[in-house]
Parts: structure tokens; sequence; C-alpha cells
């Protein structure tokens, strides 16, 4: 019972936690999901802004530098003069110059020069090589040449000798002539990895992705790509068309456009984008970011929180377990040392009358406090053994035998439950019993009660060891036994009375008398035992007559009578003496016969020395003995 406290109490307190984590855990998710998901839209904005900002300032300057050359008249001029100094070393210096003058105040990576007359390619080095016509490595320059805006941008590796093969942004201005015609291409370079630091900068800082796409969603410039490697956007993400068509075509103004989506296979997780179409470049910026990572550390998150709370019921469960243990301990110690107490006032109280007091819950058929428990156990119980079992127990061990079965039915739980239901609140059992030694009386008087709080039937019983009275009782019954024939009492009460009157009153000066009738046997010899009981009957009614009615006369054998009486003096006992002999000397007749009737009488007197019956007996039959040997119908005093 204490373990299912224990363990109810444990439920409790974990349920209580758990339910208190989850509801915690539950909000705090919600709040910090809520939180997040604008923070990604703010994060992502600001990123897509500040990239746009940087991207925009940074090609604005190659922009105006390439088409300030591609302007100037300087460079027309001398690029219409290069088939007259195909072969001229000074020409080509002059290119040179031209161009290295830029590149060096500048810092670019490459400033070029391609004459569309010759398919030279000249850079801040000279003449670097000519791009001949089919070679896919000079696409970008043939594409070109069919293009009618004023400037263009391409990524694409920097062949030019000492470039390493570099990614590059090249921006390309035509050079024309006044009259139109195509004269050249003049641009600059930039190599792609300090764009992709960029980039790569503001996805570290604030956790997104973030991506230069072109008009076909091929990406130009990212952290990890670049546009010499054609990849699709679209094909690393997997988003549905529409968001691909707001992001490519609808969306060429200035303002920023955005969008919650979810890619087709991994619909758990939402993406967030932010597009931007950069009129310079003709390329969309795509800021992506995706809550799946957010999800996993909300959920890491939450994982090491409920590893956390299991650590915290753990050591509560364990204080808890402990705590309730060590109070049940001392709650134990302390009922038994209360119910100890108690029962010891209660003992003192009731003057040891009662023996012990037990308490048993008959509804439930066991023993209701720790008292009954021990009890039972001591006479071999078990700790749950039922009552009616324990009662047996008891019976068998303690009872004597003829009263086990009274004992049984009397406090049994059917008989129990029976006798209350009949309106009888006590049971009263008397039987002998035993601990080990002698047998003794004993009275069990049980009180059924109906408990108020949960309505069962209890009852208390209260064992009072009554061998005193009993014993007392037996003697009076003794005392007050008869003979039958006579209703004279009897040998054993007549020694009995002797004995509580000696007791009574020791100083008081008796006279024993024994009166033995003569020859007796010669009535039954002559006249048969009939006439023999008629004579013994009539000589105790003559012999009563002879008496007050308070005095004690007995018949302690079968001819032999006793008389035990307060007297004055021997005078007075020897007149008492003479008397008897005249009035106990009579002829008897019955059933037709006649037979004379005479008593001898042996008498002795209390004294300092013959204070008990043994001794007065012993004196009186002496005294009798005298008188019969003295011939019979006589007394003998013996003072
Ligand atoms: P004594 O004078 O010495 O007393 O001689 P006695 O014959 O009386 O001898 P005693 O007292 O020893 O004998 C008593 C006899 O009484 C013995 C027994 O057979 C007889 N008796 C005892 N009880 C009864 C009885 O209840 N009825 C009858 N009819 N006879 C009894
Ligand atoms: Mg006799």
């Amino acid at each position: 019972m204490k373990k299912n406290i224990l363990i109810r109490t444990n439920f409790l307190v974990c349920l209580i936690i758990i339910i208190g984590f989850l509801m915690t855990a539950f909000l705090s998710y919600q709040m910090n999901y809520t939180a997040s998901l604008d923070n990604i839209e703010q994060v992502s904005s600001l990123t897509s802004e500040g990239i746009y900002y940087q991207l925009t300032t940074l090609f604005t300057k190659p922009v105006n530098i390439s088409l300030t050359m591609a302007n100037d008249s300087l460079l027309r001029s001398t690029l219409s003069q290069e088939l007259e100094n195909l072969e001229n070393p000074d020409y080509i210096d002059t290119l040179r110059e031209y161009l290295n003058s830029y590149r060096l105040k500048y810092n670019y990576d490459s400033v070029f020069l391609v004459s569309t007359a010759t398919h030279r390619y000249y850079n801040f080095e000279g003449l670097d090589r000519t791009l001949e016509p089919g070679n896919p490595e000079n696409d970008w320059y043939y594409d070109s040449l069919s293009l009618s805006q004023d400037y263009w941008i391409n990524v694409d590796n920097d062949e030019v000798a000492g470039a390493d093969n570099k990614i590059t942004v090249f921006i390309n201005c035509n050079i024309y002539e006044d009259n139109g015609a195509l004269l050249g291409t003049v641009g600059v370079g930039l190599q792609i990895d300090s764009l992709q630091a960029l980039i790569q900068e503001y996805e570290n800082q604030y956790h997104v992705e973030a991506y230069l796409v072109d008009q076909d969603g091929l990406i130009e410039i990212a952290s990890h790509y670049t546009g010499y490697e054609k990849v699709n956007f679209f094909s690393l993400f997997d988003y549905p068309e529409e968001i691909r068509q707001s992001l490519l075509y609808w969306n060429k103004g200035e303002a920023a456009d955005s969008f919650w989506t979810t890619q087709g296979d991994k619909s758990s997780s939402e993406d967030y984008l932010i597009t931007r179409y950069i009129p310079e470049l003709n390329w969309h910026l795509v800021v992506r970011q995706d809550t799946g990572k957010l999800m996993t550390e909300l959920q890491q998150e939450m994982l090491r929180s409920a590893i956390i709370i299991l650590l915290i019921i753990v050591f509560i469960l364990i204080v808890i377990t402990h705590v309730i243990r060590t109070f049940n301990r001392q709650i134990v110690a302390l009922t038994q040392s209360m119910e100890q107490e108690k029962r010891s006032i209660f003992k003192k109280a009731t003057e040891e009358l009662f023996d012990d007091i037990y308490e048993l819950d008959i509804t439930r058929n066991r023993p209701a406090n720790e008292a009954t428990i021990q009890y039972f156990m001591s006479l071999g119980a078990q700790a749950n053994t039922p009552y009616d079992e324990a009662l047996k127990i008891v019976a068998e061990k303690q009872i004597k035998e003829e009263f086990r079965q009274g004992y049984i039915d009397t406090f049994k739980p059917e008989n129990v439950i029976r006798a209350y239901e009949a309106g009888q609140d006590t049971l009263k059992y008397e039987f002998m019993m035993s601990t080990g030694g002698a047998y003794f009386w004993m009275r069990i008087t049980a009180r059924i009660l109906r408990q108020k709080s949960d309505g069962s039937l209890h009852m208390l019983t209260y064992r009072q060891n009554i061998d005193a009275e009993k014993r007392q009782e037996n003697r009076l019954q003794e005392l007050a036994q008869l003979d039958e024939m006579t209703g004279l009492l009897t040998k054993t009460a007549t020694r009995r009375h002797i004995e509580h009157l000696l007791k009574e009153k020791p100083d008081q000066l008796y006279a024993f008398f024994i009166l033995d009738i003569d020859t007796f046997k010669q009535a039954n010899d002559l006249y048969g035992h009939a006439f023999g009981d008629s004579v013994i009957e009539r000589f105790a009614a003559v012999l009563r007559t002879q008496f007050r009615e308070q005095d004690m006369i007995g018949r302690i054998g079968g001819d032999e009578f006793a008389v035990f009486i307060p007297v004055p003096d021997l005078a007075w006992v020897k007149t008492r003496a003479q008397q008897l002999l005249k009035a106990l000397h009579y002829t008897h007749t019955a059933m037709g016969n006649s037979w004379g009737v005479s008593a001898s009488i042996g008498i002795a007197l209390t004294s300092r020395e013959a204070k008990d019956f043994e001794t007065l007996y012993q004196k009186a039959d002496d005294a009798l003995y005298m008188s019969k040997k003295n011939g019979r119908n006589n007394y003998t005093l013996k003072p």
C-alpha cells in the first residue's frame, strides 16, 4: 500500500512536470517559429538589398569606364588605322599602353579591345591573340556581333596568357564608326572570386543563399557557382513553374518581390525567396532561405530541453522517492509508538481489566490495526492472512479443544455480520485458553460497529482474563453442592465451607462433630440396601432437627455425617453432645422392618494448633474411633 502511494506520487509529479514541459515547449516552439519566420523575411530582405546595392555600385563604374572607352574618339581613330599598322610594333604598343593605363588606374583584372576588322584581341600587355571564328571559346565574341545594345556582360574564363583561365565577368562595349559601322569591342574584366567572396560573406553572416541568375535562370554568380559552369537555378531547386515565371519574367521593376514556396518533393519545409532585377546586369538577384534548417535547429533545441527535463525528472523522482521513504518510515515509527502509547495508556486506564484489544475489518475480512496483525503473526499467520483464517490459527494454537468450535462460530465474519444485521452489537464468548502454560479462563467481548468513513463493519474485541472470577464461581458452585439422598452438603462442599469459615473468622471457637451410625452394615445386611438408605435419610432428617437453619451439616461418608458450628465453650459442647446422642438413639421402622439406631460421635474443637480442616478432621476422626472403641453410642471430645 505504501508502495502504491509512492508510485502514485511519482507518477503525479512526472505527469505535472511533463504537462508543464510540453505546454512550455509548445508555446516557446510556436513563438520561436513565428519569430524566426519574421526574422527570415527581414534578414533575407536586408541581405538582398545589401547585395543588390553592392553589386550595382560594383558594376556601375566598369560599365561607365567601358562606355567611356568605347566612345573615346582617339581610340576610334587609332582602331580605324589598324589595317595599315598590322605589323607595326609601335601601333600595337600604343594600344597596349592605352589599355594598360585604364587597367592601372582602375585596378581591373583585365582591359581588352577586339577589332571587328581583324578579330585581333588586344589587352594591357599588347596583342594577345586573334579570335578565330568556329572556336567555341570565341563564341562569346561572335554571338555578340548580332547584339544591338550598348554593352553586355558575360561570364567566362579568361584565356589571356597569364590570366590562368580564371572565371571573369566581362563588360563589353561596342565601338561604332560615325557612320554606324562596328569597329570593335572594348571592355574590362573583373575576376569573379572577389564577387563570390562578397556573396559568401553575406551568406555566412545572415545564413542565406544568394544567386545571380540570368534571363534563363542560369546561375552567373553564386558563392559556389559561376556562369562558366552553366548550372540552372531551377535545376537545383524544384520550385513550381509560377515561381520561375514570376522570378524571371514578371518582376523587372526596381522593387524586390518575395515568395513563400515549397519544393516539389520536400513539402515539409518552406523556402523564402526574395528576387530583384538588376537592370545594369540584366540579371536577377535571388536570395533564398529555407525553413528546413530553422526547423532542424528548433527541433534540436527541443531535444536538448527534453533531455534536460528528463534528467530533472529523474533527479526529482529520486529525491521524492527518498523523501517519501524517509517520511513513511518516520510515520510508521510514529504510528507504532503512538499505538503503543495508546495501548499502554488504555491498559493503565482499565487497570489491566482487558488483556488485549484488537480491531478487525469484518467487511474486508482482515485485521484493522498493527497490534492485531502483530498478534496474528506471533501465532504464525502471515501479514496478509485473512481474518477468518487467522481466527482458525488462534483457535488451533491457543484455545482448549472443547471451546474451539464455539469460538470460531461466534467470531467468524459471517456470524458477526448476521448478529449485527439482527441488531446485536455485542458478542461474548467465555473459554479456556493457554499461552504455553496451564489453561486459564478468558472472556472475549466484541463490539461491532460500522465505520462512518467508509461504511465497513469493524469489530473491536476486548480480551479479559476471568480466571479468578471463574474459579470463585466454581468454588461457590461446589460450595452449593448438596447430597442427593439427604439434601445435606456433600463431602467436598463440607470441606470448602469449613475452610471458608475458618478463613473468615479465624478467632472463633468452632466445634467439629463427626457422627457415624453404629453397626450400619447390619441394617443393610438384615433388611437390604433400600432399608439402609431409608435409615440414612431418616438419620439425616433427625440430625437436621438438632441444629439451626444456618448451621453447617454435611454427609461426608456412607453413614458418616459432619457438623461444624461456632460454640461458646467446652461445657456447651458437652451438653450438645449428650443431647445429640439422645436424639439419635431411636428405632427406625420402614418397609415392615424395625432397626435400632444409635450413633457414635467424635468432636474436635478449634485451637491455636488446630485451625485447619485437615487437623480438625484428623482429631475428630480419632475421637470417633475412640467412641467406637468405647462401645459405641457415646461421644469423645478432643479439645
Ligand atoms: P461401625 O459401628 O463401626 O460404624 O460399623 P458399621 O457397620 O456401621 O461399619 P461402617 O460404618 O464402616 O460401614 C458403613 C457401611 O455402610 C458400609 C456400606 O456398605 C454401607 N453404606 C455406605 N453407603 C451406603 C448407602 O448409601 N446406602 C446403604 N444402604 N448403605 C451404605
Ligand atoms: Mg457405621
